[in-house]
């Protein structure tokens, strides 16, 4: 393939496809001395390598305005090359060039693939035999056009839970991308663009138009430049988890000069960032929704200096003399002076019979933003009666026709803050059952059917809902932690004065001081966030610890 000028790529293409050199370049020629401000001349030798330019052109979101091919070509004619580009860029419009002994078939053809005009070779003068003709193509397509579409694009199948992990890690990452359903015309030719088929979704096509099949998260982020690799091998402090207290750990350890990295293993933000909308946390008298507030805080933490590696599992927290080692899930690992846990919590599972298998195809864990579309005219069941599950039902409620909110207590009132209490009751389309939980999930691909089953009378009845949403309490997930750190029960990182028990320091613990108030039992290793042992479970704490952990860092690093 040659392209005629230097790419502007803005610019619609006019491509011509010949295999003999020399027609090929004189029709070039005579199309860039008209065109060639407005469009983009290229051309092909042979249909192949054009339906690998047109394939290329589309991934990028471009658009080939005009298809001069020529009729009588080796391997692939005219009518077959152009019948197949139909297939991508359909809105292309298309002229055929053919010797004066080939116009019967150039004229049957224009029956098989709706060429708008045929050209006779040669075309000259071009002001008169060929620009009349392209003027005309270009004048249709111009008034045919869809605008540039530049995004990410998503080639998925709604009800698949791996298109929806690349949705919801892009949405939460606050990447903008195009969804498009693989069942849909556009999805299909997109599909076919990237080489791909239906059984290799998700595709991501990145704003450059590279098509990846069923990428990995980290592969995704790369792609999508979040950084996954460290730019080093040795920090002061590294910051596990990028929620709301790994981001304040890191803004504050970043401005008071440390070298500092926050390794996240899904999006910046965690619970917070996934809130709609938070009421308390102090500065924000109207409430602020959560991606807003930790999309500031990571930008305040980059622009103080702190690295963000997202998409980035910690599988392992090793002490190396005075160094400590944390291991990620390809092998690989970063060492620093000290480090922060902030790797709050997730949600626990539901023990509904199907529910599992249900997950990604209507049934979420936490709040499921990108779903919002899909629950339109829907019926939309909340489990939960925390705040997170209250807000959730306010934000469902807008667009979904019914919210049912499933609890387990006697009432709201135990679990869930008065403010949300208040705005629920005030919502029409919201019911909550209190003494209620879920039994059972049915659905062939998806979520069809919920089973509810009343505690107070032990009742039970079988609701249409399309979509479930889990708010069931948290569990931290700290298997991975060394056995020398000390975890009470549920597994919640137990700190400071909580070690020391009878003025004895927890085993192995071999300095000449307590443990520091949110130090673990190894020391240089500390812990912010909901993840702590008596954590308060909210965003202005979990911050707080973090600004406080950094404060021990140093303490700690004085020391060494
Ligand atoms: C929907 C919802 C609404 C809420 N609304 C409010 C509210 O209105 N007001 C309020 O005060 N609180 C609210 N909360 C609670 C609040 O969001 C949490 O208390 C807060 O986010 C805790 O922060 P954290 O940083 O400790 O943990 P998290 O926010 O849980 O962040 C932990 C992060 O660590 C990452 N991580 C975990 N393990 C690893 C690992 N091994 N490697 C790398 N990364 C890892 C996770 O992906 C996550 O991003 C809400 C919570 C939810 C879910």
């Amino acid at each position: 393939m040659i392209e005629e000028r230097p790419a502007r790529a803005s610019r619609p293409i006019l491509l011509t496809v010949d295999d003999d050199p020399a027609v090929s370049r004189a029709v070039a020629r005579d199309l860039r001395r008209k065109y060639a401000e407005h469009y983009r001349i290229m051309r092909a030798d042979s249909g192949r390598e054009a339906l690998e330019v047109i394939k290329e052109v589309v991934l990028r979101g471009e658009h080939v305005a005009v298809i001069l091919a020529d009729y009588r070509m080796p391997g692939m004619n005219g009518v077959d090359f152009l019948e197949q580009a139909m297939d991508l860029v359909p809105e292309a419009r298309r002229a055929l060039l053919t010797a004066y002994a080939d116009t019967n078939a150039a004229i049957a053809a224009i029956n098989v693939v709706d060429v708008d005009h045929y050209l006779l070779k040669p075309w000259e003068p071009p002001e008169e035999k060929l620009y009349p003709v392209v003027d005309e193509l270009l004048a249709t397509w111009q008034r045919e056009r869809k605008p540039v579409d530049r995004k990410i694009k998503i080639l998925g199948h709604p009800w698949s839970p791996a298109s929806y992990a690349v949705r919801d890690f892009l949405a939460r990452n606050l990447v903008p991308y195009r969804w498009v359903n693989v069942e849909d015309p556009d999805g299909q030719r997109l599909l076919a663009a990237a080489g791909a088929d239906a059984s290799q979704v998700p595709v991501v096509v990145t704003a450059g138009g590279a098509p990846l099949i069923q990428p990995t998260l980290t592969v995704l982020a790369d792609a999508v430049g979040l950084p996954t690799t460290p730019t080093g091998d040795f920090y002061d402090v590294v910051i596990v988890g990028g929620g709301p207290a790994g981001l304040g750990a890191a803004v504050y350890a970043a401005s008071e000069g440390l070298k500092t990295v926050i390794v996240e293993r899904a999006a910046a933000g965690g619970q917070a960032g996934q809130s709609s909308r938070i009421e308390n946390y102090l500065g924000f008298p109207d409430g602020v929704a959560g991606g807003q507030l930790t999309d500031r805080a990571r930008r305040q933490a980059l622009r103080l200096g702190a690295e963000l590696l997202t998409a980035r599992e910690v599988t392992a927290l090793v002490p190396r003399g005075p160094a400590r080692e944390v291991q990620f899930d390809d092998g690989s690992a970063i060492r620093a002076h000290a480090v922060v846990l902030a790797t709050g919590v997730s949600y626990r599972e539901l023990a509904a019979t199907g529910a599992s298998d249900l997950v990604g195809r209507g049934v979420y864990y936490g709040s499921a933003a990108t779903q919002a579309a899909a629950c339109k005219d829907q019926h939309v069941i909340i489990v939960g009666g925390a705040n997170s599950a209250g807000q959730a039902a306010v934000f469902f409620a807008r667009h979904a026709a019914r919210v049912t909110i499933a609890v387990r207590g006697e009432s709201l009132e135990r679990s869930m803050s008065s403010y949300l209490i208040d705005q629920i009751a005030a919502i029409d389309n919201i019911d909550v059952r209190t003494q209620t939980t879920v039994s059972q999930c049915t659905g062939q691909d998806r979520l069809q059917c919920v089973t509810l089953v009343s505690s107070a009378d032990g009742s039970q009845q079988v609701v249409d809902a399309a979509q479930l949403f889990i708010f069931i309490g948290a569990a931290p997930l700290t298997d991975w932690l060394p056995e020398g750190i000390v975890r009470d029960q549920a597994g919640f990182v137990v700190t400071g004065p909580d070690l020391v028990s009878a003025g004895e320091r927890p085993p192995g613990w071999d300095l000449d001081r307590d443990p520091y108030l949110l130090e673990t039992s190894i020391p240089g290793v500390f812990v912010a966030g909901d993840v702590r042992a008596q954590s308060v479970k909210r965003v202005a704490s979990a911050v707080g610890e973090g600004a406080l952990a950094v404060t021990l860092v140093h303490r700690y690093l004085a020391e060494q």
